[in-house]
């Protein structure tokens, strides 16, 4: 699938070090430590909804990563995915009475749109579900002859579903507790409680077709994937066995990133999938995270409409770190709105070098993507008259994604 066009990015003098970021895995901020070429695939939109802050926060935070590796010299491979068939998307169009396809289409073009209004770095493979469903449904079919896959006992609708004690490792990437896995596999899109599994946790992997759905032919028979097994596929089939780093929001630490991983494990016989699994914060409206179950979005394309400049819906973003649960108010954004507006002052102005300010831009950066530190920085330059702007611009745009001129 197409993706978006890429913003300029400065090149700057100098280099980043090493960056060093939190993993999920072993709850400890490590470095990471990609090849000449980076690896990372972070998971893409169900696009029937695109692109609320929670989402555009999550995409700001690996684009920095992608941002800091390219600063230090490597090479980003970077794939996304889109998940343009699943339940959320039907169910969707089912009650606007539009055609899924439709649906899909129109909400990938305006995530398009908003990423590249809020300059973040294009993937270089964004891989619809749709477009990858014989890679994904070949995997199924190994699965099920490795003996890692069954099928459910279930005459009407034999689905197939992983089995989760074929991943020796199962739960080492979110090390949630039994009962916090089931609750959130029944909260998040799975079926515990469905009869003739073999373990409530296994998580399915082919869905035959139930009445009016839409479904693609294979050698399981007629039917579609799950969720999980559509990012192993992808990511695997372009980044090799393990990649440096899967990210998301938070709330795809467990089912969604645990299942990946163990799939991929199991397919490939290579462990870890991702030497790092990290993970962003959520947004929160009004006291109550952002989220479609709850209704309380805000949409990066309404700020847009509103005549919000992107620039401020970024710097608003990155005001708060990516593992700080925060809250989206208009006094953020009206904040955000005036510092900008100071940057951009200070980025003509002429005065001396302010070579130490790229240089605490990127120890801020390095650290976890350590972003408040960043800004703060960089408001004690915009307000030192004495200071050029010249070089700490063209850095806010590279590694901060910032434009300023
Ligand atoms: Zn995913």
């Amino acid at each position: 699938m197409q993706s978006w066009a890429s913003p300029h990015v400065p090149s700057l003098p100098g280099a980043s070090g090493p960056l060093w970021l939190h993993d999920t895995a072993t709850d400890m901020v490590r470095p990471t430590t990609p090849g000449p070429t980076a690896t990372i695939y972070v998971c893409g939109i169900t696009p029937y909804d695109a692109t609320h802050l929670g989402h555009a926060a999550t995409y700001l935070a690996f684009d920095l990563v992608q941002r800091v590796w390219l600063d230090g010299g490597r090479a980003v491979h970077y794939v996304q995915n889109i998940t343009d068939i699943d339940d959320p998307l039907l169910q969707r169009a089912e009650r606007d009475g539009l055609d899924w396809r439709d649906l899909a289409a129109n909400q990938i073009q305006l995530f398009r749109e908003d990423m590249a209004a809020l300059r973040v770095l294009p993937p270089r493979d964004y891989i619809g579900a749709v477009e990858a469903m014989d890679e994904v449904s070949g995997a199924v079919a190994r699965l099920l002859e490795m003996g890692a896959a069954y099928r459910v006992e279930d005459a009407e609708h034999p689905d197939v579903y992983f089995d989760v004690a074929a991943a020796p490792k199962f739960g080492y990437e979110s090390r949630y507790d039994l009962a916090t896995m089931l609750a959130l596999a029944a909260e998040r899109g799975g079926d515990p409680d469905r009869p003739g599994k073999r373990n409530a946790l296994d998580p399915g992997l082919w869905r035959m077709p139930r009445e009016g759905e839409p479904f693609w032919d294979s050698t399981m028979g007629p039917g579609r994937p799950g969720w999980h097994i559509e990012c192993s596929v992808i990511a695997g089939n372009r980044l090799g066995p393990t990649i440096d780093l899967q990210g998301g929001g938070s709330d795809l630490i467990f089912p969604h990133h645990e299942c990946s991983a163990a799939h991929s494990e199991v397919l490939t016989g290579v462990v870890p999938f991702a030497r790092h699994y990290t993970h962003a914060a959520m947004i929160a409206l009004d006291g109550e995270k952002m989220s479609k179950s709850r209704g309380n979005l805000v949409f990066v394309s309404r700020l847009r409409a509103d005549g919000v400049d992107p620039m401020a819906i970024r710097l608003a973003l990155l005001s708060g770190h990516y593992r700080q649960d925060r809250a989206w108010t208009d006094q953020l954004l009206d904040q955000a709105t005036a510092r900008l507006a100071d940057w951009r002052r200070a980025a003509n102005r002429q005065g001396s070098d302010a070579a130490t300010v790229l240089h605490g831009l990127r120890s801020a950066l390095t650290d976890d993507l350590d972003t408040p530190a960043a800004i703060e920085l960089l408001d004690r330059w915009a307000a030192d008259d004495g200071l050029a702007g010249g070089v700490v611009a063209d850095a806010v745009d590279a590694l901060l994604g910032i434009a300023l001129h």
